[in-house]
């Protein structure tokens, strides 16, 4: 029985995460759950799965879960609160793995502590990859800890590298929808709306990640992740436009064998393997290989989707510019939600950021959330 921490309970991951462990309640069960402030979720979750722990974002929202537990008659939780409470969560003693899927850096310390802990990662959260890889991995290493994709790209890239050994890979090949603006000519980039760059083709998502998606600095911030996760360096990466979404990712080996792993667009299947590996316990999640009709492998186009190379720029520097890319990025997004900047002003913020960045590689999670707040100031700066 593997006893889990979910960190980002509530969020979408957080959700499927916890329909898994229903469907295997002889493997998994649930040790401890961190939220944020989705008070409702988070009662729903403690008395279905009466966790030893759960964390939620404010002392107040702490106080009233509760005092909710307590008139239901649910006793045995621990709350808890805060940084502090969520790092508490993936630390807890009676827990064997840890899922980290809370968005942006907020989940950073909290999976740190859980490598230090000797706890196994299952992380769905890039930014920590992205800002903190060289220090996760490295601890992860020295540990002996494994940290198991659930990004989907990723976790097909762990399933292919399964066949051959590190010294027999040529080239990663991270797969990318292309999203909504795939094949809109460059010259109408400039009056692209929220609503247009909110729609994404094939998967439904946050609205920080389909924007990402869209000026598919997604996949560059992948690119980090995957340099970092598989040890390898950026000219190693790269990515294929595949409308389809149906080949996850696939790895090209020195003979020229290439191995791609295709399943259906369910994250419920990542997780899955991730929580299980490494064995692979049978699922109702099957692909219709007979209604499959073409896949189509495109070069992406980085003079539309500049955010590519602004990404494999900062891969190569490592450090604080992984660190500023994504920090501008979310500053960038957040101005194009509110109507504030053009859509190509996203890549301009970023680039802007990057350009005034200094190169330097944090040693510590103190010095990389310094660097991600002082890159966030910088941002809203170039706003200006
Ligand atoms: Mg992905």
């Amino acid at each position: 029985m593997k006893r889990l921490a979910i960190l980002g309970c509530t969020g979408s991951i957080g959700q499927s995460t916890l329909s898994i462990v229903e469907q295997f309640p002889d493997r998994f069960s649930v040790a401890s759950l961190a939220a944020g402030r989705n008070l409702d979720e988070a009662y729903a979750q403690a008395v279905r799965w009466r966790p030893r722990m759960v964390s939620l974002a404010t002392e107040e929202l702490a106080a009233q879960l509760s005092a909710r537990l307590r008139q239901a008659g649910v006793s045995g939780v621990n709350v808890v609160h805060g940084t502090a409470g969520t790092v508490a969560c993936a630390t807890l003693p009676e827990a064997d793995f840890v899922v980290s899927a809370i968005v942006g850096v907020a989940g950073l310390e909290a999976t740190h502590a859980a490598i230090l802990a000797g706890k196994p990662v299952g992380l769905a959260n890039k930014e920590c990859m992205v800002a903190a890889g060289e220090i996760l991995t490295a601890a992860a290493r020295r540990l002996n800890v494994p940290i198991l994709p659930i990004d989907s790209e990723h976790n097909a890239v762990h399933q292919c590298l399964r066949v051959g050994a590190r010294s027999e890979v040529k080239t990663i090949w991270l797969t990318a929808s292309g999203g909504p603006f795939r094949q809109l000519p460059l010259d109408q980039f400039a009056g692209i709306t929220p609503e247009q760059a909110l729609k994404h083709p094939t998967w439904v998502m946050g609205r920080r990640i389909t924007i990402d998606s869209a000026t598919m600095l997604n996949k560059g911030l992948e690119i980090i992740e995957a340099c970092r996760l598989f040890d390898v360096g950026s000219r190693q990466v790269r990515v294929t436009v595949h409308p389809q979404s149906t080949v996850h990712s696939l790895v090209e080996f020195v003979d020229g064998s290439i191995l791609a792993q295709i399943s259906v667009t369910d994250m419920r299947l990542p997780i899955l393997y991730a929580l299980a590996y490494p064995e692979r316990p049978a699922s109702t999640l099957t692909f219709d290989l007979a209604a499959l009709r073409r896949l189509e492998f495109e070069q992406p186009d980085f003079e539309r989707f500049p955010c590519l190379r602004l990404a494999f720029e900062a891969a190569e520097k490592g450090g604080a510019h992984c660190i500023a890319l994504n920090a501008a990025d979310e500053v960038a997004v957040e101005a194009f939600l509110n109507r504030r900047i053009p859509f190509m002003g996203i890549p301009r913020t970023i680039e802007k950021v990057l350009a005034s960045t200094p190169e330097a590689h944090p040693a510590t999670i103190a010095e990389v959330l310094a660097a991600d707040r002082e890159a966030r100031q910088r941002a809203s700066a170039a706003l200006e």
